[in-house]
């Protein structure tokens, strides 16, 4: 039994070791996919539920490797958080979602507005308003077509220092939204300190539990309270009809999922938007 137990030590070891292995080979792929054009973003609508016309869409990074194939984002982004690629990272996105965005509102003579997602170390280490103001001038976007997706951990870290950020945002236009809300922190006692615009309601909480009779209360008491603030509100991971109904029922003004469509590459997004009205 005792030698079970040492070789079962060897092979925990043996195993840590791979994933550092794996980890490291990630890391070095990562500082040169950005040289190397293996990063794409794709685009998920978002759907007004009362009109049912999309009313824009949520930027997603896709990393090609070109062995390894295609890596999701909850893969590399905590790595790239870790040794500071996220910077460079973030501002391809920025750039490329915003120039990507202003062509097709150019080409399809429709306004759309574009969300990007933010991680935290954009917030502390770089300068997030001057990179967006650079981004808007240089693209041609409209600053009130931009939506910054933020997280409530990465807000109440330095509650003054985001707030002051968030404030500088603002001015330039540009809308700011809590993602994954639901999951977590302070509530929207806490958000109100923030000049916010909506907040996404997070996927596990509309997918999973939504025939739940406790949770559907919590969901209407979030869109009420949200509403009661002034915030829009989001839906994510919307996946069924019956689902729609309901947060159609609960006034939430939009939702976002798969019975709508996945993240699709630019030019389907296009097509798609080009052949409906609305989706
Ligand atoms: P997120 O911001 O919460 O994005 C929503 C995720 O839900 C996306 O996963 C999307 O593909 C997925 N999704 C959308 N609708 C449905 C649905 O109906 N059902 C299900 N099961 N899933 C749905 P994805 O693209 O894998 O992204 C995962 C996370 O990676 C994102 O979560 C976000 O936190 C992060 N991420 C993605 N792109 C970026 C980026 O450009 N920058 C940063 N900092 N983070 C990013
Ligand atoms: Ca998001
Ligand atoms: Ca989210
Ligand atoms: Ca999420």
């Amino acid at each position: 039994a005792k030698e079970a137990g040492r070789n079962r030590c060897c092979f925990y070891r043996m195993e840590m070791s791979e994933t550092a292995n794996v980890r490291r080979a990630l890391e070095d792929a990562l500082h040169r996919a950005l040289e190397r054009n293996e990063f794409v973003l794709h685009y998920q609508p978002r759907v007004n539920l009362t009109t049912m016309q999309c009313t824009g869409m949520e930027a997603l990074i896709r990393w090609n490797h070109p062995e390894l194939g295609q890596i999701p984002p909850l893969q590399f982004i905590p790595i790239a958080e870790e040794c500071g690629l996220i910077d460079a990272i973030g501002l391809w996105v920025l750039q490329e979602a915003c120039s990507q965005t202003q062509r097709l509102i150019n080409r399809l003579g429709i306004p759309l507005r574009v969300s990007v997602n933010i991680s935290a170390r954009q917030l502390t280490s770089v300068d997030l308003v001057k990179q967006v103001q650079q981004v808007l001038d240089e693209t041609g976007l409209p600053g009130d077509l931009l939506e910054l997706e933020l997280t409530e951990s990465m807000l109440i870290e330095d509650m003054a220092a985001s707030a002051a950020i968030l404030s500088a945002l603002k001015v330039l236009g540009v809308k700011l939204a809590v993602d994954d809300f639901g999951t977590g922190y302070c509530g929207l006692a806490y958000l109100q300190r923030f000049p916010l615009d909506g907040l996404k309601l997070d996927r596990s909480f509309v997918t999973e539990n939504a025939k739940d009779k406790q949770t559907l209360n919590v969901i209407k008491a979030f869109i009420d309270l949200a509403h009661a603030l002034d915030l829009s509100v989001v839906a994510e991971g919307v996946e069924t009809h019956e689902v729609q109904e309901i947060l159609r029922n609960f006034c939430c003004d939009e939702g976002q999922g798969y019975l709508f469509a996945k993240p699709l590459p630019c030019h389907e997004l296009e097509g798609m938007l080009a052949s409906f009205s609305h989706i």
